[in-house]
């Protein structure tokens, strides 16, 4: 029986994954607070827990995938001042954009896609069951969650006290019983969105969202949690809090989702790429400027999930080598028969993704198969590494297009005539031994950003 290990964040192990039912994976993780465009670290997280529902699929039938979008926050409030637009032209912009950036970079629409203004209702029910069960208490038009009223609180971070409240950067505010208290419900003036509730016009805090959407649309307790390492504390650490506490489950962090896993930061140089930093690139930007959203996915896939992920010029090149290395080795297999991989053989090419999702592994494992496949095997050692390297591809989330749509992307604008024209003016120069000429008709197409190959079946061609 294939086993897929996770490292849970909870436990801080790698664990053999078992569902709680089988027949339903249920697995949910934070998406974007949708003010502007999602720069790579956001893409990374859309990446990773797409990847992981894809290896899931491989394993059960069925997988639910819900991933929020956060239209309601400070942040958003605060571009709408500074554009005069309203909000929800904001939102609703940047989380279309955000899908068709997302979608782009190969991954799947999430199963459910909430959103956090679709949910006051339920976010006001849990808020008056934790006032209920003594973990929450109004003050000054606020109501917050109450954190010394959970014995637990911490579990999930392994943060002590001193540095729950540090970590926070708790504002200090009178009305606090405690300085480590987190808002569920904040007042808004006239001039801010929000809803009617008992405790006044006000509006939502964000850790209520999560709690609330995770449990109407996959029920509790479910599979996995996940997000960005950021998220662990305090979003993470108050979702447990406000979940468990809600449904009297004071003494099981695992009532609200059984399994964490976070994915770490892509960073600069060393530092988180941020938009507070302003050390981001857009995935919007890459795309525009004619990059292939598998070329960004590649590029994003290059290291383990966990690790930190350093950002830099050379990211880009080295997944389009790497991506192109594939799609040609795919289309030159075009007319190689396709076979059905038996069981073994499938758990063993996606057997680096059942490990904790070590995609850098599956990556130098395509490498292999493809210069297998250069090698010239037999016709039967050809049909089998297609099968593998179209599964494991695949199941990388590759390959929805074929290979050679893939390896003519962006040529739509090139002048195909006159680059087959040069090619064979040098072809000509360096038969006649006019190297010079030949050089120069080189230049010239790479001056049209073409770069040239002589191989033993002629010159091929490529945008550099
Ligand atoms: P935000 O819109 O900032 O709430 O982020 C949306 C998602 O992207 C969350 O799951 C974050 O944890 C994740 N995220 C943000 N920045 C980074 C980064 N530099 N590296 C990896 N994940 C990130
Ligand atoms: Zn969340």
């Amino acid at each position: 029986m294939t086993q897929l290990k996770l490292t849970n964040s909870l436990t801080r192990k790698k664990e053999v994954f078992t569902p709680l039912d089988e027949s339903n994976v249920r697995l949910y993780a934070c998406g974007p607070t949708v003010y502007d465009y999602a720069h790579l670290g956001n893409a990374r997280m859309a990446v990773v827990f797409d990847l992981l529902t894809r290896v899931l699929q491989t394993l059960y039938l069925k997988v639910t995938y819900a991933s929020n979008i956060t239209d309601i926050e400070d942040k958003i409030i605060t571009r709408s001042r500074e554009t005069g637009e309203p909000i929800d032209t904001i939102t609703k912009r940047y989380t279309k954009i955000y899908n068709e950036d997302m979608e782009a970079l190969g991954n799947m629409a999430p199963t459910i896609q909430p959103l956090a203004t679709d949910h006051i209702p339920e976010m006001l029910a849990q808020i008056e069951a934790l006032i209920q069960n003594g973990h929450a208490y109004e003050a000054d038009g606020h109501v917050l969650f109450n954190v010394p009223s959970f014995k637990k609180y911490g579990g999930l971070s392994g943060r002590n006290r001193d540095e729950q409240i540090a970590g926070a950067r708790v504002e200090v505010a009178s009305y606090k019983k405690d300085p480590a208290d987190f808002v569920l419900w904040k007042p808004s003036t006239n001039d801010e969105p929000g809803w009617d509730s008992p405790y006044g016009f006000g509006r939502p805090g964000w850790h209520i969202e999560c709690s609330v959407m995770a449990e109407k649309h996959l029920q509790l307790p479910f599979d996995i949690h996940g997000g960005g390492a950021d998220l662990k504390f305090p979003h993470h650490e108050n979702e447990i809090a406000q979940s468990c506490c809600a449904h009297g489950h004071e003494d099981d962090l695992t009532s609200f989702a059984k399994v964490w896993v976070h994915n770490g930061f892509l960073t600069v140089e060393g530092e988180k790429m941020s938009k507070s930093l302003g050390n981001f690139t857009l995935a919007h930007d890459l795309l525009e400027e004619g990059i292939h959203g598998f070329v960004i996915r590649m590029a994003l896939l290059i290291a383990q999930y966990r690790k930190p992920l350093d950002w830099n010029q050379n990211c880009i090149h080295q997944a389009k080598k790497t991506t192109q290395m594939i799609y040609k080795t795919l289309y030159d297999l075009s007319d190689c028969d396709v076979i059905e991989l038996d069981e073994g053989q499938k758990n063993e090419a996606l057997s680096p993704l059942y490990d904790d999702l070590n995609s850098p592994l599956a990556i130098s494992n395509l490498h292999q198969y493809c210069k297998e496949v250069s090698a010239n095997p037999s016709d039967d050692e050809k049909s089998l590494l297609k099968a593998k390297i179209t599964l494991l591809a695949e199941t990388l989330g590759f390959f929805e297009k074929d290979a050679e749509e893939f390896l003519n992307f962006g040529n739509d604008d090139l002048d195909t005539d006159k680059i087959e024209d040069l090619i064979s003016k040098r072809n000509e120069a360096k038969a006649g031994k006019d190297y010079t000429a030949a050089d120069a008709l080189r230049d010239e197409l790479l001056n049209m950003g073409i770069e040239i190959k002589d191989t033993a079946d002629g010159t091929e061609w490529s945008k550099t």
